[in-house]
Order: structure tokens, then sequence, then C-alpha cells
């Protein structure tokens, strides 16, 4: 299942080359060209789902496995001090193209990098609420 006009489909299928790091069946693992930090790599299925959602099961399973593995390489490799795994679904949360990826930020003390959000107060009531409202 591809997608004709999107370009993680044809990076991950070969159509257009890339810094390949690995390959399966299912995935090709590449370097970003716009990379975070020095290593920064994607994990892309061949197939085209377009986030973590319309994701298989099993995909997803072997995505993490990929990212425990590779991402260990990434990181042993370059010396790095830490590694980000990360995943964006929806324009609203950071996604960019719109092709499950999985992000491998490797991070090295003072890379002047930031990753993350402000943190919000909630009461620990309302905390209970809204998992309520979440359990249904
Ligand atoms: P997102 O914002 O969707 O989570 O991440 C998309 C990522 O894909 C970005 O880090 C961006 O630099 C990378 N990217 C976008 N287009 C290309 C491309 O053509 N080739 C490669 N290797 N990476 C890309
Ligand atoms: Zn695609």
């Amino acid at each position: 299942m591809k997608d004709a006009n999107c370009i993680f489909c044809k990076i991950a299928n070969g159509e257009i080359p890339s810094a390949t790091l690995y390959e399966d069946d299912v995935f090709r693992v590449f370097m970003d060209l716009g990379p975070a930090t020095k290593g920064h790599a994607l994990i892309v299925p061949k197939d085209h789902y377009n986030d973590l959602f319309e994701l298989p099961e099993e995909t997803a399973a072997s995505a993490i496995k990929l990212a425990k593995k590779l991402g260990a390489q990434i990181r042993d490799a370059l010396h790095a001090d830490g590694m980000n795994i990360v995943q964006n679904n929806g324009a609203a949360a950071g996604q960019t193209v719109a092709h499950f990826h999985l992000h491998m930020i490797p991070r090295y003390a003072d890379d002047g990098q930031k990753i993350g959000w402000q943190p919000r107060e909630i009461t620990p009531e309302k905390a209970v609420e809204i998992a309520a409202e979440i359990k249904g």
C-alpha cells in the first residue's frame, strides 16, 4: 500500500535515494535531511500509514524493536550522551510528513536543542477527572 504523492513512500521504497542505515522487507531507516543533531535518523515503514493510529500493531511493535537496536548502535557509534525517540501524529503535534515515522535523535550534552513542553499545573483531583473523561 503506497501513496504516489508521498515522499516517504518514495524514499522507503528506494525510488528516491537516501543515506540508509538499515533496510528489511518492512522498513527503511535513513538519515534525516533536517537533522536536530548529528545522527538523527528516521524509522519508516515501506507501506503508507498516515500515523501511529493507522499502523498495524505488529509493525508498531517492530518499529520500537528497531529503535531499541539501532538507537543503541547510533548512540555507541557517535558517542551520544542520550537519545530522544520521538513520534508526531497530526499537524498540531508537529507532524510535517504524513507517513508514519519514528525519530531517533541522539543527544549530546550542551547540543542546544530543545525537545519538550512547558509543564502546567494541575490538581490531583483534576487529573482524576480527566482520566475519567478519557475512560468514558
Ligand atoms: P515530522 O515533523 O513529520 O515528525 O518529521 C519529518 C522529518 O522528516 C523532519 O525531521 C524532516 O527534516 C525530515 N524530512 C523531510 N523531508 C525529507 C526528505 O526528503 N528526506 C529526508 N531524509 N528527511 C526528510
Ligand atoms: Zn507514504
